[in-house]
């Protein structure tokens, strides 16, 4: 068990460095998410992520991290987390895609996920997006002052489940800052009313991933895609939000931009 000593609380000035982090990444997956389409090669977006990081100054987080080889992970369809982008694999049409994307700036770090769908996908598919999403939107409501983390835990997942799909186990949210994951950790699936308090300066990076089949995964050959073990679709949306007085202030949202960095 970890202890709630070990949650690190932001400043105001160091909240307000985190608001650039998140703003940069946030310009820079929506560069990289409108870039998807078919024939597109998923290390040209690795590319991408490089150079768009380098004009806004940040550092991409996940590169060189335990050995992760590229800036993004880039995970299609039954792919659940941490997706190498490679020359070979080609996105088509009716694919899936699920963006995971995390830089340094000025010393902190900032997380962030997207699925988008290419062109035309299933109604499955479709669904499991929007499910994830609102998933996401409902941990992130339930993130009130002087609640606790299991509320945002139980929230992700009466969302999913309600719907059918299940949440992700092995793999959870986290405290961010100073280092990419920090404690607590973040789960999709808990109780309400438990957990440590929610306080003004935690940060923590929420990210459901949700699968349309049955919640196990595997890990493949290559020691770090993560892919559903039944076959089924996969969905993954994340956001970097800080806890104030006032309630939740989303980081890396997508209406944050340049304005908002001083
Ligand atoms: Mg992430
Ligand atoms: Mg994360």
């Amino acid at each position: 068990m970890f202890s709630t000593k070990t949650i690190e609380l932001k400043s105001v000035a160091e909240l307000s460095l985190m608001r650039q982090a998140g703003g940069i990444l946030a310009e820079t997956l929506a560069v990289l998410a409108a870039a998807v389409r078919p024939g597109l090669a998923t290390l040209e977006l690795d590319r991408l992520a490089a150079a768009e990081f380098a004009r806004r100054g940040a550092q991409p987080a996940f590169l060189g991290y335990r050995g992760f080889p590229a800036s993004v992970c880039v995970s299609l369809n039954d792919e659940i987390i941490h997706g190498i982008p490679s020359a070979q694999r080609i996105i088509r049409e009716g694919d899936l895609v699920s963006l995971d994307l995390g830089c340094l700036y000025r010393g902190f770090y900032s997380d962030s996920a997207v699925t988008v769908a290419v062109g035309v996908v299933s109604a499955e598919a479709s669904r499991l997006i929007a499910v994830t999403r609102q998933a996401l939107a409902d941990g992130i409501a339930a993130m009130r002052p002087g609640g606790r983390l299991g509320d945002v835990s139980r929230a992700i997942q009466e969302r999913v489940e309600a719907a059918g799909f299940s949440v992700v186990r092995e793999f959870v949210g986290h405290g961010i800052g100073r280092a990419l994951h920090e404690d607590p950790p973040v789960a999709n699936f808990g109780q309400a009313q438990t957990g440590p308090r929610l306080v003004p300066g935690m940060v923590l990076a929420i990210e459901p991933m949700v699968n349309a089949g049955g919640w196990e995964a595997r890990t493949q050959q290559d020691g770090w895609t993560s892919v559903t073990k039944d076959g089924s679709l996969s969905a993954h949306f994340e956001h970097t939000v800080a806890m104030t007085a006032q309630g939740p202030e989303v980081l890396t949202s997508r209406g944050r931009s340049a304005a908002d960095r001083s």
